[in-house]
């Protein structure tokens, strides 16, 4: 496989755009109509080392608000729906890219306790589809310039993301999406049986029914720390103005004929000209209050965190032949999670059989597994597309937008995902890097679908 150079850092070039190693990270900076006006947080603390210093000096007595708690204002020019990343994330750029700050945030309960704050952390733009493919790695891009573009420390950690392969028929799926990954510039490298057993020599290479053949690296994937993400799109966007209110859940849409007005909350009605939807597992619950009924179901999927370790998987690491992936916590705890519990649900809980189920693979892939403690384990409610792809795009109804359909794999997105939501409600029309990601598609039968298996709520 050929590799284009390193792509570029947020920063740079202005628009993400199509071609051999050409999507580039889009305008991070300030909108030119927010210089001179940031908003109520203007006088937030910026983060540093010296802060550090002279607040340990203080007794760390003199740290501020992270973000303001405000009362809903009767109205707002957007409201966005669901506090998770890319609920957050999406207020941040509408501010800070498309200049507009009268917007609020409305969460049912403390920001970031939805799948944001459950999940595996991963972080990859490894995927076959251009269309998935380019949105993904400018997401990726996103993240690598994140924490300086926050100042907040998301611990954003670029440690490598390796998909075990066990069949010849698997190397060449892998090598075609490597093939595809290095075709638009990201970064992907195919190890053969020895390389991988360089990186990772605890895994159980000689396994009779499924020997490790070698691996899909992406380097530049890796992992970040969940509620760190939305703690530090909160801050960021709160500093611009943005009204992040907590305890706040909406329990109506209201419309005027193919328009929407505003909402109704348990603090009260609120109108907006324009209302994004960004409640994951929440989704179908959601936009059934303006009659909307998605391609979407809901899903659990568990995680479960062991007792901690000393360093022992210093990379992500995915097996083949079952569904399964790990990685190593900074404190030391073994993360992984497995597949759906597979029929629908709302409840954010683990289940007994998935122990089993998630376990099993686990320890065919890595044997030493089965000596250790398992600390927790929890669950978060999917909202998972026939595609195993997601939705953001305008809604048959003028002024509602829909982000969602994230399936496994939301947590990566969560920058880009803002990124373009924002995009598409400032403009009433989508970027071009989400401009498939539409309901129609499903209707019109231009699936995007990764595994190329046909109408299952599947993962990517
Ligand atoms: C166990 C597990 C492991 C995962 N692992 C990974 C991984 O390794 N990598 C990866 O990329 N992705 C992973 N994911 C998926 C990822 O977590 C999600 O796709 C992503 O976090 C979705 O973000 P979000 O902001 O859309 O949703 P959420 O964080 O769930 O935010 C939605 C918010 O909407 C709020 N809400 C819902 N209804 C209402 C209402 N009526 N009014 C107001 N607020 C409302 C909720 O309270 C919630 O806070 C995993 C998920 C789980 C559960």
């Amino acid at each position: 496989m050929r590799q284009c150079a390193t792509p570029s850092r947020p920063g740079g070039p202005p628009e993400p755009d199509g071609g051999d190693c050409a999507v580039r990270p889009g305008p991070t900076s300030l909108h030119p109509a927010k210089r001179h006006a940031i908003g109520p947080g203007q006088q937030m603390t910026r983060y540093s080392a010296f802060s550090l210093l002279t607040k340990a000096l203080g007794g760390h007595a003199g740290w501020g608000r992270a973000w303001r708690d405000p009362a809903p204002k009767p109205a707002y020019d957007v409201i966005i729906i669901g506090g998770g990343g890319h609920g957050l994330a999406s207020a941040y750029y509408l501010a800070k890219v498309h200049g507009i700050t009268n917007v609020a945030v409305l969460e049912k309960g403390p920001i970031g306790l939805g799948n944001t704050g459950r999940n595996t952390t991963i972080v990859r733009s490894n995927y076959l589809l251009p269309e998935n493919n380019h949105f993904y790695e400018w997401s990726l891009k996103l993240w690598e310039g994140l924490e300086q573009d926050l100042n907040f420390n998301v611990m954003m950690s670029q440690r490598g993301v390796l998909n075990l392969f066990h069949s010849d028929a698997q190397r060449n799926a892998a090598a075609r999406r490597g093939n595809s990954m290095r075709l638009i510039g990201v970064d992907a490298e195919l190890l053969d049986r020895e390389q991988v057993r360089a990186m990772a020599p605890m895994l159980d290479f000689d396994n009779a029914r499924f020997p490790v053949m070698g691996g899909l690296l992406q380097r530049r994937g890796g992992t970040a720390r969940h509620d760190a993400v939305a703690w530090g799109f909160a801050r960021a966007a709160d500093a611009l103005g943005v009204d992040v209110i907590q305890h706040c859940e909406v329990t109506g849409i209201r419309r005027e004929g193919d328009r929407v007005t505003g909402v109704e909350t348990t603090r009260g009605p609120i109108a907006a000209a324009k209302i994004g939807m960004a409640v994951a597992g929440n989704t179908s619950r959601v936009a059934a209050m303006a009659g909307l009924n998605l391609p979407i179901e809901s899903h659990v999927l568990q995680a479960f965190v062991t007792e901690g370790l000393k360093p022992l998987v210093d990379t992500v690491i995915t097996f083949g032949a079952g569904h399964f992936y790990i990685s190593q916590s900074d404190k030391g705890g073994l993360v992984f999670g497995g597949d759906l519990d597979g029929y629908n649900s709302y409840a954010q809980r683990g289940t007994l059989q998935m122990v089993e189920h998630v376990f099993a693979a686990g320890v065919a892939m890595m044997p030493c597994l089965s000596r250790l403690r398992v600390l927790r384990q929890w669950g978060g409610v999917m909202d998972m597309t026939m595609d195993g792809s997601p939705l953001i795009c305008r809604t048959p109804l003028a002024g509602l937008y829909l982000n969602g359909g994230w399936c496994y794999g939301g947590f990566k997105a969560t920058p880009g995902s803002g990124w373009c939501f924002a995009h598409t409600i400032a403009n009433d029309a989508p970027h071009r890097l989400n401009a498939t990601m539409t309901i129609e598609r499903f209707r019109d039968g231009r699936l995007m679908d990764e595994r190329g298996v046909g109408a299952w709520p599947w993962a990517q």
